[in-house]
């Protein structure tokens, strides 16, 4: 398997053009050469130290792009720096639960899996059989002993929770944009509700930007939409795609846990030399872009999706396009933007139809763009997604005659 810009060539040497992007990490494109020669250059200096040279001015880069970031502290999965942000809420507030929201994803934790509500008064997860977003194997009771689940973009619900139980709740963890859910914007003034109800009930606003962070602009999601949370978790797009690193970022008051090491942050490889100057390295190129790189990437994917969205017009299908510039989440457009089980074959046909045409989406229906896109790949994808469509079609006939 081999990569340069947006394509990758299997070992058959079939050229596709790359559209996942290791699910978003991939925000340069493959073997951008400042990207490599900095890691390179680390690589030859030193393998593994506690104390690298690229650290500082890597935590600097972000605490200049993302508004809540004072301080920040890394890991390497997403799942862990959201574990980490919790710890830090609960230190702080000297609370237990987090309320989180139906269809957010914040990684494969225990916590942080399956379960539904029945009553919004009272809501403690319960699990049930059947769950596609549960697991086997999870610890008994964390979900009901830990968290509140609700519905998302829903002020009301969150208020009377907060008036309920609100002295129990260290935080309120959600994504910005809900990404995981099939790309769902907050509803004008909800974040800023969200915001002024955290503040009045002692709970800490986490915004997991692991998706949205370095990738709705550097400044993420929370720059773009001006609501400011006290703790940001980041991953993916921050180290470039090569290499895993995490980091939760926030506030000075909150972080300095860490400082006088009230809260454990333990971790072999955190701060790892290799992934500080992925990071580095992917960050200086995004500084240095000065925005034109998002603009362009934006460009590009628009391109794209006006292409997919023109295709399936004309096969007959009503396709929607949700999510963020840099990320397109493709829906049939009569069951809306949920993972409902109605849309769950033709999506499942259209993503291996587009693979087998050479173009490669996320899981969950995605288009992530990266900087690389060039309009020779909207050609690309233009040529390509009239087959796939016939392909679709075709299977469908079969299946359903
Ligand atoms: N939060 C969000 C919003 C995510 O999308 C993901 C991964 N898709 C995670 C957390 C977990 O990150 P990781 O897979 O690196 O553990």
């Amino acid at each position: 398997m081999k990569g340069r810009g947006s394509r990758v060539w299997d070992l058959d040497g079939n050229e596709y053009l790359d559209l996942c992007g290791k699910f978003g990490a991939n925000i340069l494109g493959h073997n951008d050469e400042r990207y490599v020669e900095g890691i390179a250059g680390t690589l030859r200096e030193i393998s593994a130290a506690n104390l690298g040279t690229a650290e500082c001015e890597t935590a600097e880069l972000i605490c200049a792009f993302v508004p809540g970031a004072e301080m920040v502290r890394f890991s390497l999965s997403g799942t862990d720096a959201v574990q980490n942000a919790l710890r830090l809420a609960r230190a702080h507030t000297g609370k237990n639960r987090f309320i989180r929201f139906h269809t957010h994803y914040h990684g494969s934790a225990d916590n942080l899996l399956g379960g539904a509500v029945g009553d919004l008064a009272h809501p403690v997860p319960r699990e049930f059989p059947g769950d596609a977003a549960d697991t086997l194997g999870k610890a008994r009771d964390v979900l009901r002993d830990q968290s509140f689940l609700l519905p998302w973009n829903d002020a009301e619900a969150l208020a009377r929770v907060l008036d309920a139980h609100g002295d129990d709740v260290a935080a309120v963890l959600m994504e910005p944009v809900c990404m995981n859910g099939g790309g769902v914007w907050p509803a004008p003034g909800y974040l800023e509700n969200v915001r002024r109800l955290c503040d009045a009930h002692g709970a800490l606003l986490v915004f997991d930007e692991i998706i949205t962070g370095f990738r709705m602009g550097p400044g993420g999601a929370q720059e773009q939409l001006g609501v400011t949370p006290d703790l940001t978790t980041l991953g993916k797009a921050m180290a470039g795609g090569a290499l895993p690193v995490s980091a939760v970022a926030g506030s000075r008051e909150v972080m300095r846990l860490y400082e006088d090491r009230r809260v454990v942050h333990g971790g072999t490889f955190n701060g790892y030399p290799l992934g500080m100057a992925a990071v580095r390295s992917t960050l200086r190129i995004l500084r240095d872009s000065g925005g034109a790189g998002h603009l362009e990437m934006a460009k590009r994917l628009r391109g794209i999706t006006t292409a997919l969205l023109d295709a399936a017009e004309r096969h007959g299908f009503r396709l929607e396009m949700r999510g963020i510039d840099a990320c397109g989440i493709f829906h049939f457009a009569e069951d809306g933007p949920s993972r409902g089980r109605s849309q769950h074959l033709p999506l499942m046909l259209l993503g291996e139809a587009l693979a087998g045409h050479g173009i490669l989406a996320s899981n969950l229906n995605r288009l992530y763009g990266n900087l690389s896109l060039t309009p020779s790949d909207e050609e690309f994808f233009a040529q390509r997604i009239e087959d796939a469509f016939t392909s679709v079609r075709a299977s469908l006939r079969k299946l359903l005659a």
